[in-house]
């Protein structure tokens, strides 16, 4: 015996991180958010993704993400070396599983920013996860921030637009949804929802207590976001992306 305590996803715990698993249709501005977000919030890591996609832009290797040869890719799989990993247009995207020990190991909280099906699986391991979906305005919003970060070759825009469609559908399986419009209102909300869930777990802890006309302000604005309270927005964004009405949904 080590004297250390594995949690059900084999990993010998010390703190227990917080994860936040954030997803959005690509173009809906999320990179834009988590990169304001990680300036705003101490002690929160970036789980820097493996992905056999060729980088884009200004990326930088080891940065937005760790890019690998196909190969490099399917011998982590064989490994057991990803938390999760999916397949988006035709590249693979995945976790690994030691970013999350060693955010414990630092007492830190994790941030992924993962696909539709890697939040499924994620929560599935890990059920008290903290999931956010981003959605845009609309659908034409969607189309003109793609263009308008102009990385993409038009034929990878469409097939973004056609995956964003399917993807919004699964909106009601996350536990937060920010709609970014304005983008100050959005950074302040997604800073509100992280620092939320961290004071509902110090709730009981003597240091949280006091400030608490601040710390109730963090936790109302964070509940104006939870799937419950902001489901009727939610409904013309979808129908802009030719979705149909929650009624008619399974
Ligand atoms: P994602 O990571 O979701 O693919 P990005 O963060 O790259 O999206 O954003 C796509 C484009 O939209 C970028 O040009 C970004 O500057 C812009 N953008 C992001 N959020 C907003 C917003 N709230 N209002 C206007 N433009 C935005
Ligand atoms: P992009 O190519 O635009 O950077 O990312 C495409 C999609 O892959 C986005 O939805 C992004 O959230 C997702 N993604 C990035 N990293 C991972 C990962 O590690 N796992 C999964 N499942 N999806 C990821």
């Amino acid at each position: 015996m080590n004297g250390h305590k594995t949690n059900e996803i084999g990993m010998n715990e010390t703190y227990r991180p917080l994860v936040y698993i954030i997803s959005a249709p690509s173009g809906s501005g999320k990179s834009t958010l988590v990169n304001e977000l990680l300036k705003l919030v101490p002690n929160l890591d970036f789980s820097v993704s493996f992905t056999t996609r060729a980088p884009r832009g200004s990326e930088q290797n080891g940065k937005q993400y760790h890019f690998v040869p196909r190969e490099e890719f399917e011998r982590m799989i064989r490994d057991d070396e990803f938390l999760e990993h999916a397949c988006f247009d035709g590249n693979y995207y995945g976790t690994a599983r030691r970013f999350l020990e060693e955010t414990g190991q630092k007492g830190h909280d994790l941030l992924l920013d993962i696909d539709v099906q890697g939040a499924q699986q994620m929560k599935r391991k890990l059920p008290e996860a903290i999931s956010i979906f981003v959605l845009p305005p609309d659908r034409k919003t969607l189309e003109w921030r793609l263009r308008k970060r102009s990385e993409d070759a038009e034929d990878v825009i469409h097939r973004r637009l056609v995956t964003a469609s399917r993807e919004i559908e699964n909106y009601d399986k996350y536990d937060y949804i920010l709609i970014n419009d304005d983008l100050e209102e959005s950074i302040e909300s997604l800073q509100a929802i992280v620092l939320s869930e961290r004071l509902l777990r110090s709730k009981s802890s003597p240091s949280a207590e006091g400030k608490s006309a601040e710390r109730n302000e963090i936790v109302q604005l964070a509940d104006r976001h939870r799937l419950a309270n902001i489901r009727d927005r939610v409904e013309p964004i979808l129908a802009s992306f030719g979705a149909p009405p929650a009624s008619a949904r399974p």
